[in-house]
């Protein structure tokens, strides 16, 4: 019999040759994904049940309750989805537009400008599959995927053959780690880690601009003119090279203009692209939908008169301000994400919760719905960290409802 392979929606890599078997409707054996993976596919350590005000009730009471909340609040916000699929993402739009919502996600404090870079042409990107074949040097930028996207560099980007890179990493591919700490994958890097003082970002990146425009570098901090000349002509000397963005230099950055200059810099003598490393597994599908609906990424609102967008409709900014008076959060959990002095402000608001696992945000929500695990238990489709589309089957069966079901629920019963 044909192996099957499924699609593992640990993280935003979706590996997409993950093996499995099935015992009594539960996964017996996940073949191939990392730990990482495994946590995900298999159950919850705590599964979500449904409760209003912290009473157990039937899901049917439960999306009731969620649909008046949204009926009745006058500035709802809904927020999250990085965790879901596309089809359940286009109906959280859909939610926000007839409930006059705010509607925000992680992006709008993590990789959002840089998605928004690219999809506005303003940083040329690639795909994994590409970088597999074709990169020779690849740089790790505050981004550790060693921990955070562990199959990352052993299928795509550093340890895999691809078709111009036969040799493997050892002769065909450098690999160079830019980070504040020696992170298990600088330790990869060797004498290729390129340690920096915490918010030295910038100043490193107009260095190697000065470095790439044959002037000499200077910083502040201590790494020599000659340790950046070294740097810069590893990166000029690249036939396909990319770059790979973490959290590490998007929080350093006051803004992403320093990132734009040094790619549009790095593309004036070699040929570099980026990928940012994104962490939900759908993250950037959510971004790409909301762009294709209203022309914004994140952090929007729908009113009769049009789109409203801008720092004050993201969820810090909303919640700090207190101008949002419920909350619909979709597969995350912001109370345990959020600075404390700004999550506090949700036990102030009825809140809904959909996910299908308990949270610190479900434990503390007005609402909770239990849905079930996308990947393991409904199929869809999802955005790569790459751009690409990946489309993905269920693992098991199951009778509960999807995100993109409830979802539809609640719009029927508002
Ligand atoms: Fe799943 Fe990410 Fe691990 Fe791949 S790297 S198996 S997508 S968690």
């Amino acid at each position: 019999m044909e192996q099957e392979y499924y699609v593992c929606t640990g993280c935003a890599l979706l590996c997409d040759d993950i093996e499995i078997e099935v015992t009594d409707n539960k996964l017996s054996k996940v073949n191939n994904a990392c730990l990482k993976g495994v946590a995900r596919l298999k159950e919850c350590a705590k599964p979500a049940e449904c409760k209003v005000d912290g009473s157990n009730v039937n899901i049917d009471d439960a999306i009731k309750e969620a649909s008046s909340i949204l009926k009745n609040a006058p500035n709802p916000l809904i927020f999250g989805m990085g965790n879901s699929t596309t089809g359940a993402q286009k109906k959280a739009i859909e939610l926000a537009k007839r409930t006059n919502a705010y509607i925000d996600d992680t992006s709008s404090f993590c990789q959002g400008p840089v998605i928004e870079a690219i999809l506005g042409d303003r940083i040329r990107t690639c795909t994994l599959d590409e970088v597999k074949d074709y990169a020779d040097v690849i740089v790790y930028w505050g981004a550790d995927p060693s921990n955070s996207h562990p199959r990352h560099l052993s299928k795509y980007t550093y340890f895999p053959r691809g078709k111009e890179r036969q040799r493997g990493w050892e002769e065909d591919r450098t690999a160079i780690c830019i980070d504040v700490r020696k992170s298990d994958t600088a330790i990869i890097c060797g004498d290729k880690f390129y340690q920096i003082p915490p918010q030295a970002d910038e100043e490193l990146i107009d260095a190697l601009v000065s470095a790439l425009s044959g002037k000499v570098p200077k910083v502040s901090f201590g790494m020599g003119p000659k340790k950046i000349l070294e740097l810069a002509n590893l990166l000029k000397k690249a036939k396909f090279g990319v770059v790979c963005v973490g959290l590490g230099l998007i929080y350093s950055l006051s803004d992403i203009e320093p990132l734009v200059k040094l790619m549009n810099k790095l593309n004036d003598v070699s040929n570099f692209h980026l990928i940012p490393m994104v962490g939900q597994f759908n993250m950037r599908g959510f971004d790409h939908n909301l762009h294709e609906e209203t022309g914004y990424i994140n952090r929007a609102r729908f009113q009769e008169s049009g789109v409203e967008h801008g720092p004050q409709c993201s969820i810090v900014e909303l919640l700090r301000t207190k101008n949002v008076d419920a909350a619909l959060v979709i597969g995350s959990d912001p109370m345990s994400s959020l600075p404390g002095s700004i999550a506090k402000e949700l036990l102030d608001i009825p809140v809904i919760t959909i996910d299908p696992c308990m949270t610190m945000t479900s434990k503390k929500a007005k609402v909770a719905i239990a849905s079930v695990t996308s990947g393991a238990e409904c199929g869809g489709t999802a955005i790569r960290m790459d751009g690409v589309e990946v489309e993905f089957k269920p693992m098991i069966p199951t009778d509960s409802l999807s995100d993109e079901e409830i979802l539809s629920r609640i719009m029927e019963a508002l």
